[in-house]
């Protein structure tokens, strides 16, 4: 254990040690003046905005189906922004999927399959929404997606990152951030070789996947509502000041990187045998350390946290992760830097 908490200390440095040299890199550069002061990256035309990817998280599926009938809130001068409905079957029963989730099926095996009657409908659909956003990994695809949930955890404000070098997404999650505050936002980073996973917004180019909560499935609260609603409506504007021309400065931001997911105690039949502890209930992103309590069962036994790393969990107790096996996810705090952006029309 001891060893495996040094190893993943040594990857978040080197993974610092990067993110350091680019900044200072960029820094150097610009002191100098070698070079352009800003990387240029393409502006940005397409944008998706998915509701209903689970179909009893309501937070996103209210919101797209308002922008759907009125979109004003949405709309920023010369980019397409399209509101979508992306398990329409699911949100019509208020059930996370019909066959299988779709947030899971977005892998290249899936996405090539020959259509058929026999497929599950989930992987039927994610096709269908290749052909229209994708397709992934090509010129053709949108630009951005955001894709909207709702979790049963004490999560508030996430944001969720595929890729740690990426300085647009670094980027627009700084501003996001800034942009909230005091209110907190969070970003997850789902970078790791066997726990990240195929999700919907995988098909475009710059995916992010937005999570507020916490909030029972299938209900709406207005809270909730209301935050993930000034969380698009920054990371629009950040998008019509990156094409309008602003340069955003050298950044870096703190993330939650996942290490690991923990399953829960279970009996000699697979059942659930004890249940998240009261002390870390609700405690989502605050630091959990070793022999802090982690579960306890019905006679009273209480399970710590085994090895020797402070952890953070994430997703504590999160209703749809039961099926998962996963009772939290353990994470580790690093930062990350962004070099300075600008849009290449200026
Ligand atoms: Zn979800």
């Amino acid at each position: 254990m001891k060893c495996l908490c040094m190893l993943r200390q040594r990857e978040n440095q080197r993974l610092q040690e990067f993110c350091l040299k680019q900044y200072s890199d960029v820094n150097q550069t610009r002191l100098f003046g070698k070079m352009a002061s800003c990387v240029a990256e393409e502006p940005i035309k397409k944008i998706a905005i998915f509701g209903g990817t689970h179909g009893n998280e309501l937070t996103g599926v209210f919101l797209v189906t308002h922008w759907l009938k009125n979109g004003a809130e949405i709309h920023r001068e010369g980019l397409e922004v399209k509101p979508f409905i992306t398990n329409p079957r699911a949100v019509e029963k208020c059930t996370r999927y019909i066959d299988c989730d779709l947030n899971r099926v977005f892998n290249l095996e899936n996405l090539s399959k020959e259509m058929s009657e026999d497929l599950p409908y989930e992987v039927r659909r994610a096709q269908e929404i290749n052909h229209l956003f994708g397709p992934k990994n090509s010129d053709n695809c949108y630009d951005v997606v955001f894709d909207l949930h709702n979790t049963t955890s004490n999560m508030g404000c996430t944001l969720i990152l595929e890729d740690s070098r990426n300085d647009f997404l670094i980027q627009m999650f700084h501003y996001i951030k800034t942009s909230l505050a005091p209110l907190p936002c969070y970003v997850y980073l789902i970078e790791h070789p066997f726990l990240k996973y195929a999700t919907t917004r995988s098909i475009a180019k710059y995916p992010v996947g937005i999570e507020v909560g916490p909030q029972p499935q299938g209900v709406l609260r207005a809270d909730i509502l209301d935050q993930m609603r000034r969380m698009i409506k920054h990371a629009l504007d950040f998008i019509h000041h990156f094409n309008k021309g602003k340069e955003f400065p050298p950044c870096a931001i703190e993330v939650y990187k996942i290490m690991e997911k923990v399953d829960y105690p279970r009996n000699e039949n697979g059942d659930v045998a004890a249940v998240i502890h009261p002390h870390l209930q609700d405690q989502d992103w605050k630091p959990l350390h070793p022999g802090d309590p982690v579960f306890v069962s019905l006679d009273g036994k209480v399970i710590p946290l085994d090895g020797d790393c402070t952890v953070y969990p994430v997703f504590v107790n999160e209703a749809a992760y039961y099926e998962k096996k996963e009772a939290f996810a353990k994470t580790t705090k690093l930062t990350l830097n962004a070099k300075s952006i600008c849009s290449t029309l200026h």
